[in-house]
């Protein structure tokens, strides 16, 4: 067997590029990009395979020691041809990933998900390790999922089960990015929390959070950490609000599916651990008292890696 393979983690703000070592998991080289989608979709791509280049010659390793290139990527894929069908967030449509991948450096090439990676790396070598039946649940830009049955990847009729962040937790409510009004991403995810906090201050409400703000950049949630720190009265109201809502979305899934465990990761969930405890404790409390007595809940463990580690790893996929 082919010791190593290459991972990719297509993200809308960076490329990560890592060999990773499929015996242990461990990274033995990794090469980082900015995606700066702005520049068109042949940009990225063309990152991608100076990225890949770089590893190759930087590792020293022998490319017959390789066994594949596994690539996510943040939108929709076609997993069974290797196409990103679209990917909004890195201005890619209608990529033939597996193909232009492929030509250029002769290895099997497949192609994923950026959620759908992260829990294959949480489950390899992640907070997943030893248990076959979790969710793993990244908050961040967006609310996304992934749900890993008997040590797979379920991915329903049309690929995309899982979509955590497009369940309606209000019949009227905010417009998400999908069309629909109400999804639970328009409430708990960073970008709502931004959203709502940017309306406060408009509105006149004070926070300190305004010290850490920048003319056009957009609000982290490391600025929304330092806040709560501070305890910042509107910044831990709108982070409470948001926990109020994804903890309702968590307890529909425990209801749904009966996970045994339920792994959180993301930039959020990182950064602010007051999110994390008090979306897991609400939503213990508002699941049904069987599966509730019952569930676990842990922060993902690999970081930002459980991307790339995920993606070395593609290649065991059965569609
Ligand atoms: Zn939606």
């Amino acid at each position: 067997m082919k010791k190593y393979s290459v991972g990719v983690d297509l993200g809308g703000t960076k490329i990560l590029i890592a060999l990773v070592n499929k015996q242990n998991g461990e990274i033995l080289c990794h090469v980082k990009k900015k995606t700066k989608k702005q520049k068109g979709s042949e940009n990225i791509m063309k990152k991608m395979v100076e990225g890949i280049e770089e590893l190759f010659a930087e590792s020293k390793i022998n490319i017959d020691e390789v066994s594949s290139i596994g690539v996510g990527a943040a939108g929709q894929i076609d997993r069974e041809n290797g196409i990103i069908i679209g990917a909004p967030n890195l201005d890619c449509f209608n990529i033939d990933i597996k193909n232009f991948l492929a030509d250029r450096f002769n290895l099997p090439v497949f192609v994923g998900n950026d959620v759908e990676i992260a829990a294959i790396g949480e489950m390899k070598f992640g907070a997943g390790r030893g248990c076959n039946d979790f969710v793993c649940i990244f908050v961040g830009t967006g609310v996304g999922s992934s749900i890993v049955k008997d040590g797979k990847i379920i991915y329903g009729a049309t690929g995309t089960a899982g979509e955590i962040g497009h369940i309606i937790v209000d019949l009227n409510g905010r417009q998400c990015a999908c069309g629909a009004h109400g999804c639970l991403e328009a409430y708990a995810s960073r970008s709502a929390i931004e959203t709502r906090i940017e309306g406060a201050l408009k509105k006149g409400r004070q926070s300190c959070i305004k010290d850490y703000l920048e003319p056009g950049k957009a609000i982290t949630s490391s600025m929304i950490q330092k806040s709560i720190e501070r305890e910042d009265e509107l910044v831990i109201q709108c982070v409470t609000e948001a926990s109020e809502y994804l903890s309702g979305g968590i307890a529909s899934i425990i209801n749904f599916i009966n996970p045994k465990l339920i792994i959180l990761g993301g930039g959020l969930i990182e950064a602010v651990d007051y999110f994390y405890q008090k979306t897991i404790k609400k939503a213990r409390a508002k699941s049904l008292p069987v599966p509730a007595a019952k569930i676990e809940f842990k922060k993902a463990a690999l970081g930002d890696y459980s991307g790339v580690i995920g993606a070395a790893f593609l290649e065991e996929r059965v569609l």
